[in-house]
């Protein structure tokens, strides 16, 4: 394929791949189950195999609380039972509202056995760790993965929001290869292309799950106050780049995530069915290393040297 990119299937662990987007279900709060369906479906249809959810799911966007995002996936499953097969299903836990961060064994291994309640299923293909617990010893915590691992209970291990010398230590205790990482990057996001996160995943061999790579759609529509929203030159690059390429703002912003070397999947959050139908446009779009440059530049307003 032209530019940097590449539609090539990304590695969950040994066993698994799926495609370079996914389907984020943060905001899948609102609805009924038969809508939920409906979305799910439109995903999969677009090549998004990976189903992205957490335990804390179900607090924001109008949500009724800890665990109803999971609730839902779990209805669409239990109507469409065949729809479990089509999917990679990845979900989070180790936040303990209103506490943060909890990965003690109990409270881990609670976490997950009430997620697979919710979802009703007998296994989570890849189980994250949604925040780092600062005050558990990476040790116990990869004991507490692996025990659920062997029990069948999940596959693979993931980590989110975790810096590298976190990943690093996580990895050191783990008896199998950590198999993801999920930074948030976007075009306004950029943190995790140069603070490490992006290199060890490419040292390690981490498949990367990038969230909200429309800036939680900060790159689409308006923000209350210019500190919230990208600067105007990163949509003006964007538009320039979209009206070369043939295709819509969103496609480029996610190209940009996807053309980066490790490899990124992009997890898509929209909930609308038109916009989760037209995301793999993305897949179509030639950027090469002036087009990346050109955005990172219009990102961060500093010319590069
Ligand atoms: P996003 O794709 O960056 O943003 C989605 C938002 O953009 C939706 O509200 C969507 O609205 C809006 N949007 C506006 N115009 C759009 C367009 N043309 N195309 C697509 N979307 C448009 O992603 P996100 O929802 O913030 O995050 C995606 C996923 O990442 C989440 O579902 C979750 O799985 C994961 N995530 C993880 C963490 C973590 O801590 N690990 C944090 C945040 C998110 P409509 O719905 O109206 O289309």
């Amino acid at each position: 394929m032209a530019g940097l990119l590449t539609s090539e299937p990304r590695p969950i662990g040994p066993d698994l791949t799926v495609g370079p987007l996914a389907f984020g279900c943060w905001r899948l709060t609102t609805g009924d189950t038969s809508e939920a369906r409906t979305l799910i479906e439109t995903a999969l249809d677009a090549g998004m195999d990976l189903i992205d959810t957490a335990d804390v799911y179900g607090l924001d966007f109008g949500g009724s609380g800890f665990g109803a995002a999971e609730e839902r996936l779990g209805a669409v499953l239990a109507e469409a039972p065949h729809l479990r097969d089509r999917m990679v299903l990845a979900t989070k836990g180790g936040i303990d509202p209103p506490k943060p961060y909890d990965s003690s064994a109990a409270h881990l291994r609670a976490a997950c056995e009430a997620s697979l309640r919710r979802l009703g299923v007998d296994t989570i293909d890849l189980y994250q760790l949604h925040r780092i617990d600062l005050f558990s010893h990476p040790a116990d915590v990869a004991a507490t993965l692996d025990a659920l691992r062997t029990e069948g209970k999940i596959r693979e291990v993931g980590v989110s929001n975790a810096t590298p010398a976190q990943v690093r230590a996580l990895a050191a205790h783990l008896p199998v290869p950590l198999a993801t990482t999920q930074p948030e990057v976007s075009a306004m996001v950029l943190d995790a292309l140069t603070d490490g996160t992006l290199d060890l995943a490419m040292e390690l061999g981490l498949t990367v799950l990038a969230w909200s790579p429309l800036g939680g759609g900060r790159l689409l529509v308006p923000v209350p106050g210019p500190e919230y929203g990208p600067r105007p030159e990163l949509v003006a690059t964007l538009d320039r780049l979209a009206e070369r390429e043939g295709v819509d703002r969103a496609a480029i912003a996610l190209a940009f995530v996807l053309a980066h070397p490790s490899r990124p999947v992009a997890i898509v959050g929209s909930q609308t069915l038109e916009r989760i139908a037209s995301a793999p446009a993305a897949l179509g779009v030639t950027l090469e290393r002036t087009d990346v440059y050109d955005i990172i530049e219009a990102s961060t307003g500093r010319e590069l040297d």
